[in-house]
């Protein structure tokens, strides 16, 4: 490993960018086989975890999770946690208790989110592999903004002992790197069933590599895209097929459109329940009147420690699941999911992968993120949403810059295909010429 990455370093970086709350002693960096960073709602016992929550500033796990664990014991070593929305809820890692992460391609931008800190260390940090968890983009978003790869496998196919849970149904660990190799190499090390996690699954090994032969371009996903995206879109889909031979085509995918309003339903529903555990009892945050009638005390615990976003989230997801509302939301929108996994299913008859864009607009700046509504910012997420939603691998290939900040792909395969996925990345990976940030160490 370079030799030249020294803590001293990182931390310096750490000043100007923001990406980790927590940063190791770097002991055994020097020789290491590789370094990584873990996403702070992955736990880990030599370091703090708070998922971006002050309801957790004071919690160290005495554990590591399964994936941190596993890169451990292949010799990885651990650099830092790093930022992300509150327990990840968000788009753009500004809804945080602690640090905002930076854009590596410009200050005043976002990094995207919730896995933001990720995707700006693995685009700073020579060689550096992030450990990243999506529910509903948190990988493919932010890794376009900061034109890196993003990898999200299948659900179930990564342990998720040890993540603090969003939406248990969709979490999926992941891996985000400069160089799609990283990730092709180091992810198996992670992938596998383990007896903690009862979701996570022995099923056979990642398919045979290859590329996908075919892919379809769904005609909803490209709508109303700004110019220099479907620009940027439009020659990378020329690439692929010129460069790659791949024979790519258009289909319809009508249930994309629920995807997005069934998801928010279903990830908050879920999150308002996991949220329920943090009462000021087990962990984290205290209250400071123990004398409280119970109700109450809960209550000023949870008050004083959540964020905005989270407090909204707990308010719709308890209103979705109410009793009279639960069939007309919540029942309705697992029958929507089931939808667009079948749509994917029949996509999939046809083609090996589906590709979009991955975000319809590059990295927005800091003032424009404190503008938009919450409804805005849900909307952002329709094109990360659906493979999230259904389970499906995906990747985000970095495929271009506009105005100086880069564009990403995401290109999604059936249940358990990740194999073609990774290849295709690392073939694209020596077509495509990276701008490498001007700070990177
Ligand atoms: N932006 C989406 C949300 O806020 C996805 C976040 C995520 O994948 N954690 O739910």
């Amino acid at each position: 490993m370079s030799s030249a990455l020294s803590i001293s370093k990182i931390r310096e970086l750490n000043e100007e960018y923001g990406m980790f709350y927590s940063i190791g002693d770097g002991k055994g960096l020097d020789g290491s086989r590789f370094h990584f960073s873990a996403k702070d709602n992955l736990t880990t016992k030599d370091h703090p975890t708070t998922a971006g929550s002050k309801i957790l500033s004071n919690y160290r796990p005495p554990f590591d999770a399964a994936a941190v664990e596993r890169l451990r014991e292949a010799g990885g070593v651990l650099l830092g946690k790093t930022s992300m929305d509150e327990f990840g809820f968000g788009t753009f890692s500004v809804n945080s208790a602690f640090e905002v992460p930076r854009n590596p391609y410009d200050r005043d931008r976002s990094c995207g989110g919730s896995s933001g800190g990720a995707a700006c260390a693995a685009a700073l940090i020579d060689g550096h592999l992030a450990l990243g968890v999506s529910t509903g983009g948190s990988i493919s978003c932010p890794a376009a903004f900061c034109g890196v790869f993003g990898f999200t496998p299948t659900y179930g196919r990564v342990s998720r002992y040890g993540l603090l849970d969003y939406g248990n149904s969709l979490d999926k660990i992941g891996m985000l790197a400069a160089d799609c190799a990283t990730i092709a190499e180091l992810f198996p090390l992670i992938a596998g069933a383990d007896e903690r996690d009862p979701t996570s699954c022995g099923h056979p090994p990642m398919g045979e590599c290859r590329i996908p032969a075919s892919i379809g371009i769904p005609s909803e996903s490209i709508k109303g895209l700004p110019p220099g995206i479907r620009k940027s879109f439009d020659e990378a889909v020329t690439k692929l097929k010129d460069d790659m031979g791949i024979e790519v085509r258009t289909l319809e995918m009508p249930m994309f459109r629920y995807a997005q309003p069934a998801y928010y339903i279903i990830a908050t529903s879920e999150a308002s329940t996991n949220l329920a555990r943090y009462g000021g009892m087990r962990y984290g945050a205290r209250g400071k009147d123990l004398g409280l009638h119970f109700d109450r005390y809960f209550t000023s615990v949870r008050s004083e420690n959540f964020g905005a976003e989270a407090k909204r989230r707990i308010l719709l997801g308890t209103f979705t699941r109410m009793v009279g509302l639960r069939d007309r939301y919540y029942l309705r929108a697992l029958q929507v999911r089931q939808a667009v996994i079948e749509e994917y299913r029949r996509a999939f008859k046809d083609v090996d992968a589906v590709l979009t864009p991955t975000m319809p607009f590059i990295a927005p700046r800091f003032n424009e993120v404190a503008g938009m509504s919450a409804l805005e910012i849900y909307l952002a997420d329709h094109l990360t949403i659906p493979p999230n939603l259904s389970g499906m691998p995906h990747l985000n290939i970095p495929c271009g810059y506009v105005e100086g900040m880069p564009v990403g792909m995401q290109l999604v395969a059936d249940h358990w295909d990740e194999g073609c996925l990774l290849q295709a990345g690392m073939e694209w990976g020596k077509l495509f010429e990276r701008i490498r940030p001007e700070a990177m160490i």
